[in-house]
């Protein structure tokens, strides 16, 4: 199997319609019933709460580098959407990743809604530092689970990088902050290919027990396909409760929505995605964009699951940042409504 070479992701990465979706995009649907998906129905969840990761992970990887004041804004935007979970940056070295050197500044300038948890990521304890003294109340930590990726991404075995995290841990603990964790490589891995399912659980199990309340599980270079997906957390959910795992796909090879309801059918109920796929220019080799909200959005809408999203608004978010960005959306949704408004539009004259 061939890989991507880019590990430039451093993860250092009530069925009621809404209107939004039937106005912006004028589309005959109807929401599915999930009884009649048949007698072997999964067990889909009745809701999913969206986890968006654009102004991190998505822009980190944007080869353009983004002003403070757009970052702001589309974290404003997105603050309006119905997200309860956004993560709004990172507070990692700006050699490491320079797009999100104004990790603080951005932080002082979100308008915060109190329904919204704005979270940062931090490799280490002076990240951590950083990140509270910027107002920050929630943290995400992260372990890959392949040791050779590891190793070349954040140069230290993954029980080293895993040690490192208990100092941040206690600091957490001690300041009240919640801790989210991520896996990355969970299926595959660009030095070594494969990975166990065994090994992603693993990683993750001591994420869980370090005091992370949720563990996002990341196919970070996007290899994965529904049943090596469906494998990997069929394992972590024999450690873990299922409430307490995340899907986080990359679209590289185009699977990442097929990889979601993989997830959805084993009672997965946390989805990460980014708006506007953000992350992974479209004109480079090896682009490893998340998978598009819209699109994430779209799908529960159509299979009837709760979701909390006022699709128009996320739509005109997306477009705000991808004009930001000068280049086209990565969401098929968003285009194709954004496309059908610009069609139904009356003429003037
Ligand atoms: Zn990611």
């Amino acid at each position: 199997m061939v890989f991507s070479k880019d590990v430039s992701h451093v993860l250092l990465s009530s069925g009621k319609l809404i209107d939004g979706i039937l106005k912006a995009g004028n589309i005959a649907t109807s929401s599915f019933n999930l009884s009649t998906w048949g007698s072997s129905a999964p067990a889909f969840p009745s809701a999913v709460r969206i986890y968006e990761v654009g102004p991190r992970d998505g822009l980190q990887n944007e080869a353009t580098f983004v002003n403070t004041d757009v970052k702001v804004q589309l974290i404003d935007m997105l603050s309006t959407v119905g997200l309860k979970s956004i993560e709004a940056t990172s507070f990692v070295s700006p050699k490491w990743v320079p797009q999100l050197a104004d990790a603080a500044d951005v932080m002082a300038s979100i308008k915060k809604v109190p329904e919204v948890t704005y979270s940062v990521l931090t490799p280490n304890l002076k990240g951590f530092q950083g990140a509270v003294q910027a107002g920050a109340r929630e943290v995400a930590i992260f372990a890959s689970a392949s040791e050779s990726f590891s190793q070349r991404n954040i140069n230290c075995t993954i029980s080293e990088s895993l040690k490192r995290f208990e100092e941040v841990a206690k600091a957490a603990q001690d300041n009240g902050v919640t801790m989210r964790g991520y896996v990355s490589c969970v299926v595959g891995c660009p030095i070594q290919g494969p990975v166990a399912p065994e090994e992603a659980a693993k990683v993750a199990k001591v994420l869980l027990d370090m005091g992370c309340y949720e563990v996002s599980m990341g196919d970070t270079i996007g290899v994965g396909t529904p049943l090596t997906i469906a494998r990997m957390f069929e394992a972590s959910m024999r450690h873990i409760p299922v409430s307490k795992l995340a899907a986080h796909m990359h679209d590289t090879y185009g699977q990442g929505l097929a990889n979601i309801l993989a997830s959805l059918q084993l009672g997965i109920s946390v989805v990460d995605s980014s708006v506007a796929g953000l992350g992974g220019c479209p004109y480079a080799k090896g682009a490893t964009g998340n998978v598009a909200t819209e699109d994430v959005v779209y799908m529960l809408e159509g299979m009837g699951i709760q979701h909390g999203i006022d699709m128009r608004k996320l739509v005109g978010a997306g477009e705000f940042i991808t004009k930001a960005l000068g280049r086209k959306t990565n969401s098929r949704a968003a285009a194709a409504i954004l496309a059908k408004n610009r069609f139904t539009q009356v003429p003037t004259q």
